[in-house]
């Protein structure tokens, strides 16, 4: 595999660039290895600077539900960037996303836009501290709910990756109203919930950052009598399974209803654009309606707008939903198969177009299980996969994604990779 090019601008954008990148998963650190440099995409297809084609399925983490350049999309954003890029002052596009999400979403009649998954939820749990007056926030081991100083602790992927239990710099005031509760484990939330000032229970509802793990449908169900019982509100982090898990993203996807929603990814279609919603009792609490204080000079970007729309109207469009449970099972199948033949000790963890393989007997449901997963043999997986033109997650405690545009052609492709992977991890 010719990566020249690549290991040249790594070694160039070390200089200025921390370890040469911008978000620390892109260093490949857990894989080893030069991280690639990408040169361009296309549809189902993204190529590096050294001219190696693959398969992605990395889709810059979650974004790209239709592939890269859809040419819906791709035109709207033309005609909108002639418009100019942006104001300081509202534009249509911010009125007519809006309705869009609410529409989609039935906890929600008010939205606010923001730049990024990170700002939607650190927004969300200011105002759940807002509207209930109480401090305490529980959220669960391996689920990432973006870089906001509260909410890393027991964060996933990222710091999973790279084995860092929490951050430096976070100061321990800033984590010691962050309660963890276990996975799929009701009991670990009652026992947080005995001390008062219990403001929210946030939930990435279908993990992705620790793998992808389902939640049981009785852990769900609880979670939400739980929560109205013990009047905290829930928060559903749908920054990668909304619009994702289904249209209506893990709520319609699961049949329940959290009080604050909070969006990113699919939502700017590429572009970003992160998003949370509410009732309007609990919208109404934020400026300039109401004391809890949330701004932002790019949000609602109009060319942003106009790209989230375009995507939003083109996925209702093709609803794909059905077809990625048919390819997700296919994939699982496809990796089974090969482990077994090769006598590979495999879990395969699905839901809707989120699927990864864990490399351990143990069955996957927790951040716990998920962590007995062998990163050795992810690595070599890995590589062997890129090799035969797969661009995969480059970290044991990422999902993989699908997107509507891949082919047949292309499954065949990952699943005859994935036969060459399986058989070098066996070796
Ligand atoms: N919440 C979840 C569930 C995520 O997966 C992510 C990012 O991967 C975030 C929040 C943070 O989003 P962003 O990276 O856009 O800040």
């Amino acid at each position: 595999m010719k990566l020249e090019k690549s290991i040249e601008l790594y070694t160039k954008g070390k200089k200025n660039l921390v370890g040469a990148v911008n978000s620390p998963v892109r260093a490949f650190k857990s894989v080893g290895g030069v991280p690639i440099f990408i040169d361009k995409a296309k549809g189902s297809k993204i190529y590096d600077v050294d001219g190696n084609e693959y398969v992605d399925m990395v889709l810059s983490y979650g974004p790209m539900i239709l592939g890269h350049r859809n040419s819906v999309v791709e035109k709207t954003i033309k005609k909108y960037l002639k418009r100019g890029y942006t104001f300081g002052a509202s534009t249509k596009g911010e009125i007519i996303l809006a309705k869009m999400v609410c529409d989609v979403f039935p906890g929600m009649d008010k939205v606010r836009f923001v730049n990024s998954g990170t700002e939607a939820v650190l927004s969300a749990i200011r105002l759940a501290r807002a509207y209930t007056g109480k401090n305490k926030i529980i959220k669960f081991a391996g689920c990432y709910h973006g870089h906001s100083d509260s909410l890393l602790v027991a964060a996933g992927s990222g710091l999973a990756t790279l084995s860092i239990p929490g951050s430096k710099g976070v100061p321990d005031e800033a984590v010691k109203n962050t309660l963890i509760a276990e996975f799929n484990n009701i009991k670990s939330v009652e026992r947080h919930l005995k001390k008062d000032d219990v403001a929210a229970i946030i939930i990435e509802p279908i993990a992705g950052n620790m793998g992808v793990i389902q939640p049981s449908s009785k852990f769900i169900k609880e979670l939400n009598e739980l929560a109205k019982a013990n009047d905290v509100l829930l928060i559903a982090d749908e920054v990668m399974t909304g619009f994702r898990s289904k249209f209506g993203g893990a709520q319609e996807l699961l049949g329940f209803q959290a009080d604050i929603t909070c969006l990113g990814k699919v939502v700017g279609g590429g572009f970003p654009v992160g998003a949370y919603g509410a009732r309007n009792e609990i919208m109404e609490m934020v400026a300039p309606l109401g004391d809890m204080y949330q701004a932002g000079t790019l949000s609602g970007n109009p060319i942003a707008m106009a790209c989230g729309i375009a995507t939003l109207k083109e996925l209702k469009k093709q609803d794909p939903y059905s077809d990625f449970e048919k390819t997700a099972a296919f994939l699982e199948r496809e990796m089974k198969t090969a482990a077994k033949e090769n006598g590979v000790d495999l879990q395969v963890n699905r839901f809707g177009s989120m699927i990864n393989p864990f490399f351990t007997k143990t069955r996957v449901v927790d951040f716990k299980t998920a962590q007995t997963s062998d990163t050795d043999k992810f690595k070599t997986f890995f590589w062997k996969m890129m090799e035969n033109g797969v661009f995969l997650p480059p970290s044991q405690f990422e999902s993989w994604f699908l997107a509507t545009a891949m082919t047949k052609r292309d499954i065949y492709k990952v699943r005859s990779a994935i036969q060459v992977a399986m058989k070098a991890v066996a070796d």
